[in-house]
């Protein structure tokens, strides 16, 4: 069995922010020389999230809407965990709910995703330099 690793940075202008990693992790399959496997990729910070959706910018506005609406940037006050002089505890609450990593299946040598499947850098608490993980296993 062969392994690979690799680290992604990001540093998203502004508090929020969705990025399409997809050409990234093909990129990094195709360094790994994998042809079937399986692999992990996974945000390295507990304000950022990866997740699999549609490339599509209406749904981008909708995922907003929804994660504001549930957890509310503002006011800061109404958290328990900005008590201690931060301000992020929505960006925590954000990334539980969009989720920590995916796991695809490699097939023949590529990623092997039901329709229109893409996978997303989830960033919810940005203006600093953030690592997404990938590892890939298999043969
Ligand atoms: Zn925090």
């Amino acid at each position: 069995m062969k392994s690979f690793r690799q680290e992604l940075w990001f540093e998203v202008k502004g508090r929020r922010g969705l990025i399409n990693i997809t050409p990234q992790v093909e990129e990094a399959l195709n360094t790994s020389g994998i042809k079937e496997g399986l692999v992990l990729v996974n945000a390295m910070h507990i304000t950022a999230s990866v997740f699999i959706n549609d490339d599509e910018s209406g749904l981008h506005q909708d995922f907003e809407a929804w994660l504001e609406k549930l957890a509310p940037e503002k006011p800061y006050s109404q958290y328990q965990h900005n008590a201690g002089g931060e301000n992020n505890a929505d960006g925590h609450l954000k990334r539980t709910i969009m989720g920590r990593e995916v796991v695809v299946a490699i097939t023949d040598g590529k990623l092997d995703f039901g329709p229109w499947e893409q996978i997303y850098y989830g960033e919810f608490d940005g203006n600093r330099r953030k690592r997404v993980l990938i590892k890939i296993i298999g043969e």
